[in-house]
């Protein structure tokens, strides 16, 4: 693919993605436009990133591992318990060299989207927060809250995401990616400190 004009992306979504992830990938998409609206920041790039942050989550395990062999992207050892984390490392590398896209800011927001990392770029935050709250979810806790606080203060709505997400992991019995508590720890900083 030659181009990174959004239709296009969408229709090459619509083929690499389930039904499912499908709708997911829209909404995040619009909601990360809006939130771009809100808060003054590039709307196509946020419509980009938000079309491709999970456009590798519908590809085999073997193929995550294999892709990040043939191209020498790093795994841990987190990663390679559970390769389902890897969709947001090789979704941003698919980004760069499938979708080309040229922009850091938008292979780091699909890159981050699943843990973030401290200091996020506002398109980072943008695509984070969308991914929780976009219209498809349900079962995320605080929804109702997290949905009208993230066109108020979008720290705030990421600083409550990432407390969440780790209660949810921790209940869950789930493995949590340890950047998870690192970003939470620099955000509840940023806050308070
Ligand atoms: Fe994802
Ligand atoms: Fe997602």
């Amino acid at each position: 693919m030659k181009t990174n004009d959004l239709s296009k992306i969408r229709k090459a979504m619509e083929k690499a993605l389930d039904a499912k992830r499908y709708e997911h990938t829209l909404g995040v998409a619009y909601t990360a436009a809006a939130l771009a609206m809100r808060y003054g920041e590039n709307i196509k790039n946020a419509q980009l990133a938000g079309l491709l942050h999970d456009c590798a989550k519908c590809l085999s395990d073997e193929k995550r591992l294999s892709i990040c062999k043939k191209h020498n992207i790093s795994i841990n050892e987190i990663e390679r318990r559970n390769p389902f984390l890897l969709h947001a490392k090789v979704g941003s590398f698919l980004a760069m060299d499938e979708y080309r896209v040229t922009d850091p800011d938008v292979v780091n927001a699909i890159l981050n989207h699943t843990t973030g990392r401290p200091c996020m770029s506002a398109l980072e935050k943008i695509v984070f927060v969308a991914d929780y709250i976009e219209p498809g979810r349900k079962h995320a806790p605080n929804l109702r809250e997290i949905r009208k606080l993230a066109f108020v203060d979008l720290d705030e709505a990421l600083l409550k995401i990432l407390g969440d997400t780790l209660v949810y992991l921790e209940e869950g019995g789930g493995e949590t990616d340890p950047m998870t508590q690192k970003t939470y720890e620099y955000y509840c900083g940023e806050r308070h400190g």
